[in-house]
């Protein structure tokens, strides 16, 4: 038998509202918003005191991320279908006859080719597995991100 010790955290505070436009088969979304949801799920083998992680500790890494993207446009930096330039104060975005402008103060510019919730949660769980690993989270096996757009309606990711 396997045995599989997990702790997840999820909802509550641990939710971000930020705007976007994803782009699918070339096309591209009007711009739009989501009171996103963030649902952390880490697996692994129990510390000697029995602990996975310590649930605090890891509301408050998932808070901590989930804060950088609140309030924010989400921007796919590597997006293939739109047109970027980096500007000193703004960002200009245009695809086709649309073109918007950003003050970058309000943009959370993420290293992904769309903003997808399967593209922001392999974002955020990269950024998760950095802080644990400053933290040495040596037991911990998997760790899985889910972000729910909408009640019913989440994109996941999990690394080993
Ligand atoms: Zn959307």
């Amino acid at each position: 038998m396997t045995i599989t010790r997990r702790v997840s955290v999820e909802r509550n505070r641990l939710r971000f509202a930020a705007a976007h436009f994803a782009t699918f088969l070339g096309d591209c979304e009007p711009l739009h918003g989501h009171n996103y949801d963030v649902i952390v799920e880490l697996e692994g083998n129990l510390t000697q005191d029995s602990w996975v992680w310590d649930f605090g500790e890891l509301k408050k890494l998932t808070k901590g991320i989930a804060d950088e993207l609140d309030h924010k446009f989400i921007l796919q930096r590597e997006s293939q279908v739109l047109t970027i330039i980096e500007g000193e104060n703004q960002w200009e975005i245009s695809y086709k006859e649309r073109q918007y402008i950003f003050p970058k103060s309000d943009v959370a510019a993420l290293p992904i080719d769309n903003s997808t919730a399967e593209r922001i949660a392999e974002w955020f769980a990269v950024r998760l597995q950095e802080a644990l690993a400053r933290q040495e989270a040596h037991n911990i096996k998997r760790l899985t991100v889910g972000i729910e757009e909408m009640p019913g309606q989440t994109g996941w990711y999990t690394a080993e």
